[in-house]
């Protein structure tokens, strides 16, 4: 069994400004970021999708403490995304002097940064951003 796309195919699609994912043809629940397999149920019978993008910030904390080529403080999230499927992002945009559950629920929507090579990557590092809505 090959893979539909790999973490290249995905981090291209994502400075293209698309969520790329997997839908499965046996239970219609999405995979993403992409897997071998159904995150759901496992089957192998997937096919390649793009996602909205959109989504709710389930739960956050503020990173004080960044690995290279990040610079704290930064938000990072996670969100349910439309479709399903929840995914960890930096939220920008927006201060992180928060109260304690002011982001919870916020509309986000998928975006992108694109950070310079670090010492353990073999090039740009792109990561995955949201923006509220
Ligand atoms: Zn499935």
């Amino acid at each position: 069994m090959a893979y539909l796309f790999n973490h290249r195919h995905f981090y291209e699609g994502l400075k293209e400004g698309k969520l790329l994912g997997l839908v499965c043809k046996s239970c219609g629940k999405y995979t993403v970021p992409a897997k071998i397999c159904c995150a759901e149920c496992g089957s192998t019978e997937i096919e390649a999708v793009q996602l909205s993008g959109k989504g709710k910030i389930k739960t956050y904390t503020v990173i004080r403490v960044a690995p290279e080529g990040f610079t704290p403080p930064y938000i990072l999230a996670m969100v349910e995304l439309e479709e399903g499927p929840w995914l960890m992002g930096n939220v920008e945009g927006c201060g992180t002097e928060l109260s304690d559950a002011e982001l919870i629920e916020k509309n986000v929507i998928l975006g992108h940064k694109v950070h310079p090579p670090a010492v353990y990557s073999a090039g740009e590092v792109v990561s995955i951003a949201f923006f509220l809505e």
